[in-house]
């Protein structure tokens, strides 16, 4: 069994359902999700765009090798209505990025692995710290603590009250 962090992001259309759909698939067809982390609003990053974000991360255990894991998860994203039409960031109904892979590191052209802007983006480092403080980058040998407190990344990202995603229109 592969242990995985996952990243989820959704910005438009009915975002928590979004994401549960999301984790509904991942449980159905990728792997079993053992941790999910609280759930964050935040704003955009490295585009401008009114909807912000809701951005968590989940650990799955999971058979599938690094190349079938991303295509499973490119899957339900073109099944939640993600449509790649530019190169640049863009908004988005849902987004699932490899961050962590067992203490994989791949650089191929479709995959790098880490994810590589982890340590750039509070987003991701939030949740991740969240549910795996101590957990050592296979590439920068530190741990998501330490990446999560030097990280210059000063958007707003806003833990939200899971219990009141559901039944929200947004
Ligand atoms: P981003 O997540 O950076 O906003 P996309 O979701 O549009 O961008 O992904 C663009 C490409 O990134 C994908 O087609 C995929 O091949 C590639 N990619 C490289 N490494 C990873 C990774 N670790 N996880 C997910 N996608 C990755
Ligand atoms: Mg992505």
């Amino acid at each position: 069994m592969n242990k995985v962090f996952i990243g989820i992001g959704s910005n438009i259309g009915n975002r928590a359902l979004n994401i549960e759909m999301a984790l509904a698939n991942i449980n159905g067809s990728v792997g079993q999700i053992i941790v999910k982390s609280p759930t964050y609003e935040t704003e955009p990053w490295g585009f401008e765009s009114k909807n912000r974000f809701l951005n968590l991360v989940v650990l799955i255990d999971t058979e599938l090798n690094p190349d079938d894991l991303l295509d499973a998860l490119q899957s339900i994203e073109r099944s939640l209505g993600r449509k790649r039409e530019s190169i640049v960031y863009q908004n988005r109904p849902i987004d699932l990025d490899i961050l962590f892979f067992n203490e994989s590191v791949i650089n191929s052209p479709n995959l790098t692995i880490p994810h590589p802007h982890i340590g750039e983006r509070m987003f991701v480092l939030k949740p991740l710290a969240d549910i795996a403080p101590e957990l050592v980058h296979p590439v920068l040998k530190k741990s998501i603590r330490i990446m999560a407190e030097n990280c210059p990344d000063k958007g707003l990202v806003k833990k939200v009250d899971d219990s009141q995603l559901f039944g929200r229109s947004n």
